[in-house]
């Protein structure tokens, strides 16, 4: 199974949430968790991997071979991210709008364009208490997240339980993470701020097909509209951790709360048992 940890805005506690649930599971079943958090991968803060392997992650870029180039401007037209121009008799290739999709070397009529790799970011895996950890880190100044994500997803191993940490937001490399999850868990605080992303958060998990249920983190320091929401939309509010000066202080020191606080590993375990129970009905 396939368990994406999200959420509609950065610092609701998603990776307190995906860690925490990762650990309480660690001697139930074997476990993957992939940080797919590219942008600023933070899940090895809290696992503590020992990383055994690190690889590059590349796309492939096109490179003009001038003297068979006729100017026929074919590859402009079919990219679709604008990434490559033709005027009169030059071509113009702009490697940081360009997703390495192929399409412009594959449709040049005249075998003008020829492919090399450029780094867009790296993969490291690990592990850590019996856990195999995954993480992309995207190359700083590099806006292409969603090749990083597909590199880590490619790693994932169906026979293991899979928790991926997913950025914040609704992005594209949101939706690269979340798509292909059999659940997604949405964290959330009881705010206005946090009730408005939740909803945008819903829409997506929603159009994606995947069912969802909500983690309300810092509950009891906002108003009861987050609960309210999720009621008229029958969605299963599955947690609530309350706001806590100890909590807090165990997040700031990378120790999740069910190392912290051992306690929670039960509140940790329902969860699962939750989310199991809600994918299969659905599948069912
Ligand atoms: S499609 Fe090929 S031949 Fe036509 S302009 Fe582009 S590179 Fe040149
Ligand atoms: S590889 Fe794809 S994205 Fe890049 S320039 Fe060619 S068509 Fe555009």
């Amino acid at each position: 199974m396939i368990i994406a940890v999200a959420s509609g805005k950065g610092g609701t506690g998603k990776t307190l949430v995906a860690t925490s649930l990762a650990l309480s599971l660690e001697n139930k079943k074997p476990v993957q968790l992939l940080d797919c958090d590219v942008e600023e991968p933070n899940a090895y803060i809290f696992i503590k991997p020992s990383f055994s392997h690190k690889e590059t992650v590349t796309i492939p870029i096109p490179q003009l071979v001038e003297k068979r180039c006729t100017y026929c401007g074919k590859c402009a037209e079919v990219c679709a991210y604008n990434a490559i121009a033709v005027f009169l008799k030059i071509v113009l290739i702009f490697p940081e709008l360009c997703h390495g999709c192929g399409a412009c070397s594959y449709l040049c009529p005249e075998d003008a364009l020829s492919e090399v790799n450029k780094e867009v970011g790296i993969l490291e895996i690990g592990c850590s208490k019996g856990i195999e950890f995954i993480q992309g880190e995207l190359t700083i100044g590099e806006a292409m997240a969603p090749p990083v994500i597909k590199e880590v997803k490619r790693h994932i191993n169906q026979e293991k339980l899979i928790i991926i940490d997913v950025a914040p937001g609704i992005s594209c490399p949101v939706v690269e993470a979340v798509k292909g999850s059999d659940f997604c868990l949405l964290v959330t605080e009881p705010t206005p701020f946090g009730l408005n992303d939740l909803a945008l958060a819903v829409d997506m998990v929603n159009k994606l097909n995947i069912p969802c249920g909500v983690v309300i983190n810092r509950d009891g320091a906002g108003d009861s509209k987050v609960e309210e929401y999720c009621r008229k939309e029958g969605i299963p509010v599955l947690l609530r951790i309350p706001l806590d000066i100890e909590i807090a202080r165990l997040y700031s020191r990378g120790i999740t709360l069910v190392e912290g606080i051992p306690q929670w590993q039960e509140a940790f375990l329902s969860l699962y048992n939750d989310i199991e129970q809600i994918a299969h009905q659905t599948q069912g």
